[in-house]
């Protein structure tokens, strides 16, 4: 069904029987020409342009517990593209300008924001380093200005603007097209828009091993719902992916770390953009129910509960406080975690791996819901044609034999 303003009224009109499932939960085939595991943006979206780019439609994507329940559905949807060097900036503009018209593209509104997003200079040395930053970004095509401190008062005037304060803010500078996105429509729009096209999204199916051929390539993956048998298969799992490579017989350098955030009580709009302080780790944006929406750093150990430490949890309200003190009379409503995949260079990993037939997307850490559109389009490529995208050709996991890291870790926002 397409959803427009008229199927709407028809369904107000004739209630709630006359609308269709958004996708099928269908049994498992024997065999599919590609498997993806992972039903995160990344799994979806390249089960997505498999069959939209490359025709290929008989897909199924695993996935252990419901689809977006991963860190898609527990992120704090921002969405930018002011990363420093130019492979990155090459990547996450590719993702956001697919987000620009993903609402039409998939026929589901993805409650794409962009009301920009303000990084905060909170010294002499922030301010060198974000204008070298925000002219590498000119350099590359991608939008970027320089703020001073009037004019971040004047987009967010309930920030501590006093000279007196333990971090004051000297200035600062913006993405305007940055903003924020739904994580949750964005995961079923995507999964609606491949199940359309035909492709199997297997939910409670949790992959436990592979298969191997003679030569050692997967030819298929054992799962809790029996074995399912692929010509190729793609890895999407995020903080999961090393005990998939584990499984397959190789290992990854990534590390994984709970993320936490947490939403206050809703209150009436108060800020109108996305606002990043990374001298003290923490961000804010309001979501449009009115909550404000906190994130901060990771935790410092590696774990895989998906709840995050008190420690961190007292660390990013000290923080959000010592830049927003009125919001000290807001109260917290929720706080969770989501398991990221962090890579010593803070870049995704795109591409083969050691095991052939099996590929993968992972590395994101705690920025890959900006990378959702572009990480499926790379990936599908790789596993439709076998080469990687050029976008994703310097994102190879060989850069860490060869020593061409991409050392993104200032712009990827939060320290790690
Ligand atoms: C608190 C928090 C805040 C964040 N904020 C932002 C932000 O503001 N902006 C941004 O760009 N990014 C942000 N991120 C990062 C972003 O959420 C992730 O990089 C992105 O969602 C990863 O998407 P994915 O599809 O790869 O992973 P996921 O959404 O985690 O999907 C992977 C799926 O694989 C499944 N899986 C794992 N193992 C198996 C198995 N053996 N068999 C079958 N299925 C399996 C999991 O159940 C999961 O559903 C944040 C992350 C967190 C946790």
């Amino acid at each position: 069904m397409k959803y427009s303003a008229l199927a709407l009224l028809r369904g107000a009109l004739s209630g709630p029987d006359s609308w269709s499932p958004a996708w099928r939960s269908p049994e498992p085939k024997p065999e599919y020409e590609v498997i993806v595991i992972g039903a995160g943006g990344h799994g979806l979206a390249t089960a997505y342009y498999l069959a939209r780019n490359h025709g290929i439609r008989n897909v199924a994507v695993l996935e252990r517990g419901w689809l977006g329940g991963g860190n898609t559905g527990r992120n704090t949807t921002i969405v930018r593209s002011n990363y420093l060097f130019p492979e990155s900036a090459r990547l996450y503009e590719f993702s956001l300008r697919l987000y620009e018209s993903l609402t039409r593209e998939l026929n589901f509104n993805i409650m794409l924001s962009q009301r920009g997003l303000i990084l905060l200079a909170h010294s002499r040395h922030d301010l060198d380093a974000m204008s070298r930053w925000a002219n590498a970004m000119r350099m590359n095509g991608i939008d970027a200005e320089l703020l001073s401190r009037d004019e971040v008062a004047a987009a967010a005037p309930l920030l501590n603007l006093s000279p007196e304060a333990r971090f004051p803010i000297l200035g600062g500078f913006t993405q305007r097209r940055a903003g924020t996105a739904r994580h949750d429509a964005v995961a079923w729009g995507y999964a609606r828009a491949a199940d359309a096209l035909g492709v199997d999204i297997l939910q409670n199916c949790e992959v436990r091993g592979f298969t191997r051929d003679a030569h050692g390539g997967v030819t298929g993956v054992e799962t809790s719902r029996g074995p399912i048998r692929a010509g190729r298969i793609g890895i999407a799992a995020a903080g999961h992916s090393s005990v998939l490579a584990r499984l397959a017989g190789f290992s990854l350098p990534v590390t994984s770390y709970a993320l936490q955030a947490m939403v206050t009580e809703p209150t009436k709009p108060a800020l109108d953009t996305v606002v990043l302080s990374p001298g003290t780790g923490a961000y804010v944006s309001q979501s449009d129910k009115g909550e404000m929406v906190l994130g901060a750093s990771l935790d410092l150990f590696p774990s895989y509960a998906q709840r995050g430490s008190f420690a961190l949890t007292q660390g990013i309200l000290a923080s959000t406080l010592a830049i927003f003190p009125s919001f000290s009379r807001l109260r917290l409503m929720r706080q969770w975690a989501g398991i990221v995949d962090v890579v010593h260079d803070s870049s995704p990993i795109i591409g083969p791996t050691p095991v052939p037939n099996l590929f993968i997307n992972c590395g994101w850490g705690t920025g890959g819901f900006k990378g959702i559109p572009v990480g499926g389009w790379t990936l599908a490529h790789v596993l439709a044609t076998g080469r990687s995208h050029e976008l994703a050709e310097p994102f190879q996991l060989e850069r860490f034999y060869t020593g061409r890291l991409i050392d993104e870790a200032a712009a990827a926002g939060i320290a790690h």
